[in-house]
């Protein structure tokens, strides 16, 4: 279920600080460390997921969890109405640097993503 070498994972099991936002059985949700916008929040499975290419039909309940608290961390946030990007980067073309499946909550002005 997790991978003993992923950055993620330890941010998940509490094992290196991080800004967590909120978690529950299923995802957790912290600060992005660099963020490019004044709302950058990470939303993970706890599951650990390499990226959307080893994402498996029995995971789809993880993803359909994901997204209604991204509905409830923007409402939250208080970006729901404004609007905000959700990104998913895979694999190398897709700039992925950390192999733990995440998604990009990004909202407010400036915002700085994509990246080059
Ligand atoms: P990717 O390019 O893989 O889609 O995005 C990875 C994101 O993870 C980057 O935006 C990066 O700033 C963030 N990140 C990398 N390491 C850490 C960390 O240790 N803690 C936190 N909170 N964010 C991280
Ligand atoms: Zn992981």
């Amino acid at each position: 279920m997790r991978d003993p070498d992923c950055i993620f994972c330890k941010i998940i099991a509490g094992e290196i600080p991080s800004d967590i936002i909120h978690q529950d059985e299923m995802v957790t949700a912290f600060n992005d460390i660099h963020p490019r916008a004044p709302v950058h929040v990470l939303i993970v499975p706890n599951k650990h997921i390499a990226n959307n290419n080893t994402f498996q039909v029995k995971d789809e309940p993880i993803a359909g969890h994901m997204f209604t608290i991204v509905r409830k961390l923007a409402e939250d946030l208080e970006i729901a109405d404004n609007g905000y990007r959700l990104i998913l980067n895979t694999g190398e073309h897709g700039h992925q640097e950390v192999q733990h499946l995440h998604l990009h909550l990004i909202g407010g002005h400036p915002m700085q993503y994509p990246m080059g």
